[in-house]
């Protein structure tokens, strides 16, 4: 499986510390994440072909899922929080532009203080000097990576032998994106890379002729509150989201949140107990899998490949083991649907590796 990545994901976003649990702790999205599972990658040459390089598809992409101000917001911030006095760590908000402060008016935010209300909806997404660029790059590198997906899709017949082994390809990025919604971030997420992705999924098969529907399947710990909002008017892609029910972000991803309008039941999300066990997640998947995903017939799966669902995770919750991701993988193969991997959360360094990379190889049916 060709994996796409960069070194600038490990060195461009590097905050020194975050507030969690009340408490100053360690940026716990931090870049030994992407060295221990680029490791992996390289000592399993067999399975895995990591390439560094990428093209840069530019701003429009990026505009297709984001609004222009946090764009903006993101390019300029860190400079003028420095200029404000703000602390070299990175931009924080003071407040956020909670709807029940901003009950009787909207008082204009001037100062990047302010401003970082408006973007920044808690305190996990530390904007540093070179964060913009980071999450820039990691965007990239994920489109890269799609091009790559849709090229193996063309050759690929869903027949025969061939459908047990459909073309899949990882992003190994970060930041990671799946809490970034159009116009906010939050969640370690700055810009929605796998939202990106599968918007110029469907964007260049319009413009070919051959329209395309593309299933997103959230597998991350978490719920993928910026991919379900960016989404949530419409029915392609669809949203598909397995996740803690009692965890962060705390006000979304409950099972009656089912789209709008043109969206109404294409945004699935399936909320799971605390303690999830190996058995408990295969089957759960499977059954998401087979009612909602194999009858909406896509012709893509775009998945956030989060392994924060794992035992030994330090800020998550679920009970699934090294032995449990190549089962998860190899579910996801017998869709028989070319597959785009993007790197969500996970964040127990030591396995972290292991745990991605068997989700991989479940995938290319090497483990289960
Ligand atoms: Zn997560």
């Amino acid at each position: 499986m060709k994996v796409y990545t960069s070194k600038l994901c490990t060195q461009m976003h590097t905050p020194g510390f975050e507030i969690l649990g009340g408490a100053e702790t360690h940026f716990y999205e931090s870049p030994e994440r992407r060295e221990a599972i680029a490791g992996y990658m390289a000592e399993h040459p067999e399975s895995f072909e990591i390439t560094e390089e990428y093209s840069d598809f530019g701003e429009g992409p990026i505009r297709r899922v984001h609004k222009k101000e946090l764009l903006e917001f993101l390019e300029t911030a860190y400079d003028e929080w420095i200029k404000e006095g703000g602390h070299p760590n990175g931009v924080l908000p003071a407040t956020v532009n909670h709807h029940k402060l901003a009950r009787y008016g909207k008082q204009l935010a001037s100062s990047c203080q302010a401003r970082a209300g408006e973007f920044v909806f808690d305190l996990s997404a530390v904007i540093t000097k070179d964060t913009y660029k980071a999450a820039w790059n990691a965007a990239q590198i994920t489109l890269t990576a799609t091009q790559e997906l849709a090229r193996l899709a063309e050759n690929y017949q869903n027949a025969g032998d061939s459908k047990n082994h459909p073309p899949g390809v990882y992003a190994l990025v970060r930041p990671p994106g799946h809490h970034a919604q159009s116009d906010m971030c939050g969640g370690y997420c700055y810009l929605n890379n796998l939202a990106i992705a599968a918007q110029w999924l469907i964007d260049e098969s319009v413009k070919a002729g051959k329209p395309k529907k593309v299933a997103v399947l959230d597998i991350d710990y978490h719920h993928g509150n910026g991919t379900q909002e960016m989404f949530y008017s419409v029915s392609n892609p669809l949203y598909t989201s397995l996740h803690s029910s009692l965890d962060y972000p705390y006000f979304t991803g409950s099972a009656d949140e089912k789209g709008e309008g043109e969206g109404l039941g294409f945004n699935i999300n399936i909320p799971l107990p605390q303690a999830t066990t190996d058995d408990e997640y295969v089957d759960a998947l499977e059954k998401l899998i087979k009612e909602h995903v194999v009858p909406y017939q896509p012709d893509y799966i775009v998945v956030s490949l989060g392994v924060d669902t794992f035992i030994d995770d330090p800020i998550a919750g679920f009970l699934v083991t090294t032995d449990g991701y190549p089962k998860i993988g190899d579910v996801i193969r017998r869709i028989g649907v070319p597959t785009l991997f993007v790197q969500e959360g996970g964040y127990c360094i030591e396995k972290l590796g292991v745990n991605v990379g068997g989700i991989l190889e479940g995938y290319l049916g090497k483990k289960a």
